[in-house]
């Protein structure tokens, strides 16, 4: 097989991060996009642009897609897919576990063997050894194309069942958003104070700096199912966050956030779990 050629479909910030990281590297880069004036930087660079989608496919082995949701997938390769078999295809675009395994599904029925990626990064982080994307599928097909994909980041392997990867990033995503919303909320309420961004963000890195050692201390206990409230009552915790909810109100800030962790925070404590830690809400999340 010829590892060093690679073809790359879909090319938002994502896609082209990924073909400029392959073109840095020296592989022979084909992509293909529904829009092709994204791909004229790279092209510049050496990347050949694909008449069509069937001709991006048979251009290598190992095609990566970096496409919006698995629908745009099928959209494209349905186009061609008589030019899957004998194909290499790795998604690392966004979607659910359910969706990952039809897709794999899809890919594998049609000849292909299929890798599900979750990247973990920003596209300024592609090509940065520090950066990790979660892999499940066929072991094989990857270690044949490990050294490609590791050009774009480091390979966390997850095992054969496809839709692992897609599971995996998914509990990170969670993270995510809430937590970056929960940023842009900071800004809002700062904002209607007269208070800039930048002048806040020492402060909300102090504030979320002290998660990951929660986090360690409480998975423990979670998992051992201890909610003892010896530190962090569920009590103490809905009066808090009740503050924020009126301070936001307050302010005339959007409140639908807040208003969102008071009501989680209640649903608790009608629960009888006022006493427990706030880790007991995991116990009403999972009912
Ligand atoms: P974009 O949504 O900006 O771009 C995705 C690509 O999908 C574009 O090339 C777009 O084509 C194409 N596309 C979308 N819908 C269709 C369709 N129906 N038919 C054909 N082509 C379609 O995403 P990004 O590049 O930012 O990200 C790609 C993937 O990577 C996403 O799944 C995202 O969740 C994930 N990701 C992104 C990160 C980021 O910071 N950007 C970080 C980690 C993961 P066109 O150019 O024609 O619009």
């Amino acid at each position: 097989t010829d590892t060093r050629t690679v073809t790359v479909i879909g090319l938002g910030p994502m896609g082209r991060a990924m073909a400029g990281a392959f073109l840095d590297q020296g592989y022979r880069v084909t992509l293909w996009n529904r829009t092709p004036s994204r791909a004229a930087e790279l092209v510049e660079r050496g990347a050949v642009l694909a008449p069509d989608v069937a001709g991006a496919l048979r251009a290598g082995e190992l095609v990566v897609l970096s496409l919006t949701d698995y629908a745009a997938m099928y959209t494209l390769l349905g186009t061609a897919e008589d030019a899957l078999r004998g194909r290499v295809i790795v998604n690392l675009g966004s979607d659910t576990p359910k969706r990952t395994e039809e897709g794999a599904r899809w890919v594998t029925e049609r000849g292909g063997q299929f890798l599900a990626g979750g990247v973990t990064a920003a596209p300024s982080g592609i090509g940065d050894p520090a950066s990790y994307t979660f892999y499940s599928g066929p072991r094989e097909a990857l270690e044949r194309h490990r050294a490609a994909l590791e050009v774009l980041t480091r390979v966390d392997y997850l095992g054969e069942e496809p839709a692992r990867a897609a599971l995996m990033y998914q509990i990170g995503m969670t993270m995510f958003w809430t937590s970056l919303l929960s940023f842009w909320q900071a800004v809002a309420l700062a904002n209607a104070h007269g208070i800039k961004a930048a002048d806040i963000v020492p402060h909300a890195a102090t504030a979320v700096a002290a998660d990951p050692g929660l986090f360690a201390f409480y998975a423990a206990r979670v998992d051992a199912g201890n909610h003892a409230g010896e530190a962090d009552r569920l009590s103490m915790a809905a009066a808090s966050a009740e503050h924020v909810l009126r301070t936001m109100a307050d302010a005339g800030v959007d409140t639908t956030l807040p208003q969102a962790v008071v009501d989680v925070f209640e649903r608790g404590i009608r629960a009888g779990r006022a006493d427990s830690s706030t880790s007991a809400l995991v116990e009403e999340m999972r009912a």
